[in-house]
């Protein structure tokens, strides 16, 4: 088995949003089309994933909440908030969406060769919380992945990294109070969904176990390079995560229609160099990045293939020399930093 794979299944593809959403189909056609035609499919194991049982969806959901979602479906679909519709296809295919994360991490707790999956699945899934779903997210497929991880496997210590341009809501509730996930959020703020200040630190045993790094609008390359490697990695070092989970969204990208930051396609690669690099040093390289948001199709269909390309490479990453960062930027990361700091020495 190759060291790299890619979860895919074309089902993602019928999970209906309507005329003009922006979180559709297309944008998966158009990442395969771009990764086709590089060869990267080729030079990938391309795994497909099954569904998610409800007991595993149970892991991080209610089960009234579930049964919404099943019953909405059969009856023909609805709107689970304003953002978030549904289709009949779509209880079976966020079951499906959950599915591939859960692929991604029990091929590579099962065969020792693999070290990073992307799945490239649809709905996402940061901003579903336990009870609800919301912001074009059913359930939280990263989530169930890190439980399952805890529950199948006996894993102690998880990070999730989340640097989609909204803050993750979802995975912030679901491990608000466990010391054993390690919830890490780059953001643009204030933004939607309004959550993922600095002062959300965790609560009670968890407290100090989620991180915010709220980014002003136009935040770029350097500046997400910077918090990741002030913030990210000295932490990650100290926490020593068994299992490196990643919410992959593209929505920072510069093109992207929804959101302000100014993260260019080849970034997303150099930060992927970097949360490897973590994985490499303390998870014996066991990474899994799950799709999240991303609205432009080229955008994130070049910026997916610059995270491939990070993955697929052997060699070291190349020196990040960074260039400096923004005033605005360097400053919001040294108030992270403070706060951080009571919890973690490293940093
Ligand atoms: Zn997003």
């Amino acid at each position: 088995m190759k060291s790299t794979g890619l979860v895919y299944h074309d089902s993602y593809l019928r999970h209906y949003t309507g005329r003009g959403h922006p979180e559709r189909a297309e944008r998966l056609l158009a990442i395969m089309k771009k990764l086709d035609a590089e060869g990267i499919t080729r030079s990938v194991e391309l795994l497909s994933p099954l569904k998610a049982s409800r007991e595993q969806i149970g892991y991080v959901h209610q089960g009234a909440y579930i049964s919404k979602v099943e019953v909405m479906s059969a009856r023909g679909g609805g709107m689970l908030d304003a953002d978030t519709p549904i289709c009949p296809d779509s209880f079976e295919i966020a079951l499906l969406a959950a599915g591939g994360v859960l692929k991604a991490v029990d091929t590579i707790m099962e065969e020792p060769t693999m070290k990073h999956i992307f799945a490239l699945i649809r709905p996402p899934g940061h901003h579903a919380t336990p009870s609800r779903g919301m912001g074009f997210c059913i359930f939280n497929n990263i989530a169930i992945a890190a439980e399952h991880l805890k529950r199948e496997y006996g894993i102690k210590r998880i990070l999730i990294a989340d640097w989609d341009v909204h803050h993750g809501n979802g995975t912030q509730e679901a491990f608000l109070n466990d010391p054993s996930v390690l919830y890490f959020s780059l953001h643009q703020y204030p933004y939607y969904p309004g959550t993922g200040w600095l002062t959300e630190v965790g609560k009670g045993a968890g407290e100090g176990y989620t991180i915010n790094v709220p980014l002003p609008a136009g935040t770029d390359d350097a500046g997400y390079l910077y918090a990741l490697n002030n913030l990210l990695v000295p932490v990650a070092r100290e926490f020593k995560p068994e299992f490196v989970l990643l919410s992959a969204g593209f929505d920072p990208h510069i093109d992207d229609p929804l959101a302000s930051m100014k993260v260019t396609s080849h970034g997303f690669g150099l930060f992927t160099d970097v949360i490897k690099e973590i994985a490499a040093e303390n998870s014996n390289g066991r990474f899994v990045m799950a799709l999240e948001g991303g609205y432009n199709l080229s955008a994130i269909a070049e910026s997916a293939s610059a995270v491939f390309h990070s993955l697929l490479s052997e060699t070291e990453a190349e020196h990040r020399e960074a260039p400096t960062p923004a005033e605005v930027v360097k400053s919001r990361v040294e108030e992270v930093r403070e706060v951080v700091s009571r919890y973690w020495s490293m940093i």
